[in-house]
């Protein structure tokens, strides 16, 4: 099991000079170098030249799907990944756009599925890539037609579902024990 879905376009999409800890060089206000000075409780990169810009680095937030589709899960493989690598369908939110629209959108896009229902699972912070993930339960109909960031999904059985212990994998933990505390 493996990262979140969407890994390639979303790294692709980041603007630049922003995400992760090593931010950005210069600054983006006025073009200077960045110092690094404690500020706000935390070191920070903070305009060498005083113009008064600081990189605050703040977490993006992701969406992902954990997408059934007549009963079976849907685990996919970007097209960047090693084979046997799967994960959930994930993306960054358009300006403007709920979580839950996001979330929808990402599914019709990367899958072809309509979204029938969806219901927040949790939100998870992905430190690693300096995020935070909202991931919901997506329940969804139609044909499967993948687009091109996507190399192959599998349709698992709930049962044989199996989280993983970072990023979205934690969500599927989380919807995994709800689903054995529901059946009691
Ligand atoms: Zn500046």
């Amino acid at each position: 099991m493996g990262h979140a879905a969407g890994q390639r376009r979303r790294a692709a999409r980041r603007p630049a000079g922003t995400g992760g800890v090593s931010g950005a060089r210069f600054c983006r206000a006025c073009g200077a170098a960045l110092e690094t000075l404690p500020l706000a409780g935390r070191l920070r990169l903070v305009c060498a030249a005083g113009c008064g810009h600081v990189e605050w680095n703040n977490p993006l937030p992701v969406v992902a799907a954990l997408v059934e589709r007549d009963g079976r899960i849907v685990l996919a493989r970007n097209a960047a990944w090693a084979e046997g690598t799967f994960g959930l369908i994930s993306g960054f939110l358009e300006a403007g756009e709920s979580p839950e629209d996001a979330v929808a959108r990402e599914v019709a896009e990367e899958l072809g599925l309509v979204a029938e229902a969806v219901a927040l699972i949790g939100v998870y912070p992905f430190e690693r890539r300096n995020e935070v993930i909202i991931a919901y339960h997506v329940v969804a109909a139609g044909e499967i037609v993948l687009n091109e960031e996507l190399a192959e999904v599998r349709l698992i059985d709930p049962e044989k579902l199996r989280a993983w212990d970072f990023g979205t994998g934690l969500a599927v933990r989380d919807w995994l024990a709800r689903q054995a505390s529901a059946r009691g």
